[in-house]
C-alpha cells in the first residue's frame, strides 16, 4: 500500500535527534525520500542508519541553518539526490536558558539565528524549487512558549517561537499563489534528549501541569507534522496546531480536574 508521502521528497532541518529524528523517520516510513540535516555528523549518521534499518529512504547532510551558504548547499543536495523538494520541515532549534539579568547579546543572537533566521533561510532556499513544481508543504516547529505561554529564562527563545508565526502568516500569503502551504505545530513539553538536561524535578512538575497527565512523545508532534506535510492538508495554510496534552487549557490550578 502506498504511504501518505509516497513520491514526495522532504528536507528535515534538525532531523537528527529528538522530535526531528522521529519526523524524518515517520516521513520516510510513509514513503518520502528524506534528507535530514543537523550540525553534528555523528548524530546525523546514527539517525540515518536507524531509519534505514526500518526500511526508510533517508540521507544526512551536515548543515548549520544559521548559514546561508550551508542551507543553500543542503537544498541543492536534496535536489541533486531526489530531483525536487516537496516538503520542508523547519525543526532545528535550541533552547538554552538565560534570565534577562544574565542574558548576553551573544545568547540573544545565537537563539535568534538558529530558531528564526534558520527558518527564513530554509524557506527562502526551497522557494524556487517549490515554485517551479507548483507544489510545496512547509512545516515549522514553533512552541507553546512564546505564542501562548511564557517561562522565566526563555524570553529569547519565546520571542523566536512567536516570531516564527508572524513570519509564517505573511509567508503563507506570498506562497499561496504558487501552491505552497506553510503551517506550524506548537508542541508543549515533549520528552526528548534535549529536555532530559532540565532534570527530573522539572519533568515531574511539568507532568503535574498537563491535563493528559504525561509529557508528549516526539511521535505526537511528528504525526501532526505528517498531516500538515501531506496532500490531505492542501487547503490549510498559515495555521497553527497545538500539541500539548491540554497544557495550555486550564485557566488556573483549580481547573485541573485530576
Ligand atoms: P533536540 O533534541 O535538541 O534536537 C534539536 C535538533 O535541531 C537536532 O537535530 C539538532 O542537530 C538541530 N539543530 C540545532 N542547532 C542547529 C543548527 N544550528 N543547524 C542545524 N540544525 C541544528 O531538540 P527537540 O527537543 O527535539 O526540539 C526540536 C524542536 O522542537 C526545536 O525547534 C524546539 O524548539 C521545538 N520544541 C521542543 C519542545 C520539547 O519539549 N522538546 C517543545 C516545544 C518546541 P545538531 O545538534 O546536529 O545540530
Amino acid at each position: 500500500m502506498p504511504g501518505r508521502l509516497s513520491g514526495k521528497t522532504a528536507i528535515v532541518a534538525g532531523g537528527t535527534r529528538g522530535i526531528g529524528k522521529v519526523i524524518a523517520s515517520i516521513y520516510a516510513g510513509e514513503g518520502a525520500e528524506v534528507l535530514a540535516a543537523g550540525t553534528n555528523q555523528e548524530a546525523g549518521e546514527r539517525a540515518v542508519s536507524e531509519i534505514r534499518q526500518a526500511g526508510g529512504s533517508v540521507a544526512f547532510f551536515r548543515a548549520d541553518v544559521r548559514d546561508r551558504k550551508q542551507v543553500s548547499l543542503l537544498v541543492d543536495h536534496a535536489v541533486a539526490l531526489y530531483g525536487k523538494v516537496d516538503i520542508a520541515c523547519c525543526n532545528a532549534g535550541i533552547f538554552p536558558s538565560a534570565t534577562l539579568e544574565e542574558m548576553t547579546d551573544d545568547d540573544w543572537d545565537t537563539v535568534n539565528a538558529v530558531n528564526l533566521k534558520g527558518v527564513y533561510l530554509v524557506v527562502q532556499s526551497c522557494l524556487p524549487h517549490m515554485k517551479r513544481n507548483g507544489y510545496g508543504r512547509i512545516v515549522l516547529t514553533s512552541s507553546i512558549t512564546g505564542p501562548i505561554t511564557g517561562f522565566p529564562g526563555w524570553s529569547h527563545y519565546a520571542a523566536t517561537k512567536a516570531g516564527m508565526l508572524g513570519f509564517m502568516r505573511s509567508a503563507a500569503l506570498e506562497l499561496a499563489a504558487y501552491g505552497i502551504t506553510i503551517n506550524a505545530v506548537l508542541p508543549g513539553n515533549i520528552m526528548t534528549e534535549g529536555l532530559d538536561d532540565l532534570g527530573p524535578d522539572y519533568l515531574q512538575r511539568m507532568e503535574e501541569a498537563i491535563p493528559l497527565g504525561k509529557l508528549g512523545d516526539p511521535e505526537d508532534v511528528a504525526y501532526a507534522m505528517l498531516y500538515l506535510a501531506s496532500d490531505e492538508a492542501g487547503y490549510v495554510t498559515g495555521q497553527t496546531l497545538v500539541v500539548d496534552g491540554g497544557q495550555t487549557l486550564p485557566e488556573s490550578l483549580l481547573a485541573m480536574n485530576r
